[in-house]
């Protein structure tokens, strides 16, 4: 690959899945050939942002949408939203978020490095539940009413962290939070597929939810959505923008930004340096779309056909493949190595060291596993990552 020769950076085969670490996943040419469009002309960036919040909108079932640079942006912007409204002296403020709604309840089990970005706004996290794991009473973790206790009059927003096995329901935690009028913020970056849950968030009382566009959707590695009431994502636009206009001269898009609910034009706000550019916001609306039409069991067939080439290349040796029967799932190899001859650990690290370079996932080391997540793969890789897998334990 040229530009990557030129630049001296070597390649990898990426068999972990769209991690940032590993600069996200392949996109298909369809998207690639979008972005170049978009370099290729200026547009009114709002009017970009307006086409994207139509689309986002009758994807997800949310009032309206944006595109920042990533899940985290779009989780800083809505945090943004949710302490601002559309006040642009407050906008200007953060993140000193003196005499404003500074507090964000979360449940503590839920609490991640992501959540930096809701921190970076000026907001302080309030946790709530004790995940009881070592008392051996039970781990009941957070319950409903211990967010709704926890919301005071300072409270800007419920931080929920969308996941199979996240504790309470969404339900009853948007039910709770919009009981004492607090929005509830939905980091779902990672939550597809099912595809069904581009619009599961929204239809359960997030206010605003946020998806990762260089993961599952395979748009561009910097993009993200942000989906939601369209009062807020308009309060996140206003601050993600940048806003180097004349009051009289400005004429946003209405759908997107109503300008008759402003007192005036804000500053470049706290979420300037999560920019996005015609180029991002065109792939992400290009791969989302060919996302919802390819559907879950053709992506899943596809990354399963992928898997069952691994797998074949490893017959008789300790292997297993997980959600091969679930759509809803990716697909996986999982590697139970030897460990007398060679441990997970150096499994993965003499992949990485070899040529071609190949990144396994080793989040299950300390149980001696190794994973193949078959999303980043390009074709033909899959075999080369058996193979190259099999070589390392057989000749061990
Ligand atoms: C990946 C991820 C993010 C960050 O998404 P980006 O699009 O890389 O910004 C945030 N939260 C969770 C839970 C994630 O898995």
């Amino acid at each position: 690959m040229t530009v990557y020769r030129e630049l001296g950076v070597r390649t990898l085969i990426n068999a972990k899945g769209p991690a940032t670490r590993l600069s996200g996943g392949i996109m298909r040419p369809e998207v690639a050939t979008a972005m170049t469009e978009a370099s290729q002309a200026c547009v009114d960036i709002a009017d970009l942002q307006a086409a994207a919040s139509r689309i986002i909108a009758e994807a997800t079932g949310a009032e309206a949408g944006y595109v920042a640079s990533g899940a985290s942006a779009c989780l800083l912007i809505g945090a943004a939203a949710c302490i601002t409204g559309l006040d642009p002296g407050r906008m200007a403020r953060l993140p000193d978020t003196s005499g404003m709604k500074n507090e964000c309840v979360m449940v503590r089990s839920q609490r991640n490095f992501y959540d930096h970005a809701i921190r970076a706004t000026g907001l302080a996290i309030v946790e709530v539940g004790l995940p009881d794991r070592y008392a051996g009473a039970g781990v009941r973790d957070a319950e409903a009413w211990e967010i709704e206790d926890a919301i005071t009059e300072r409270t800007a927003a419920v931080f929920y962290v969308a996941d199979q096995q996240a504790r309470p329901p969404l339900n009853e935690v948007a039910r709770a939070a919009h009981a004492r009028g607090v929005p509830v913020i939905v980091d779902a970056a990672a939550q597809l597929p099912p595809q069904g849950n581009l619009r599961r968030f929204i239809a359960e009382g997030a206010d605003l939810v946020a998806f990762s566009g260089g993961k599952a959707i395979g748009g561009p590695q910097a993009s993200g959505i942000l989906a939601g009431r369209r009062d807020l994502v308009m309060a996140a636009a206003l601050q993600h923008l940048d806003l180097d206009v004349f009051w009289d001269m400005w004429d946003p898009p209405a759908t997107l930004i109503d300008k008759r609910r402003l007192k005036g034009a804000p500053q470049h706000g706290i979420g300037r340096s999560c920019k996005a550019g015609k180029e991002e916001i065109a792939g992400l609306l290009t791969a989302l779309r060919l996302f919802i039409a390819e559907g879950d069991a053709a992506r899943h067939a596809r990354w399963l056909a992928d898997c069952e080439t691994v797998a074949a290349a490893l017959q008789g040796l300790s292997v297993t493949l997980t959600g091969g029967d679930d759509i809803a799932a990716v697909p996986c190899v999982v590697i139970q190595p030897d460990p007398a001859r060679l441990s997970a650990r150096d499994l993965c690290l003499r992949l990485q060291t070899g040529d071609p370079a190949i990144v396994l996932d080793p989040a299950g080391r300390d149980q001696g596993l190794v994973t193949v997540n078959p999303m980043c793969l390009r074709p033909g890789e899959a075999r080369t990552v058996g193979d190259a897998i099999r070589r390392a334990l057989v000749e061990s």
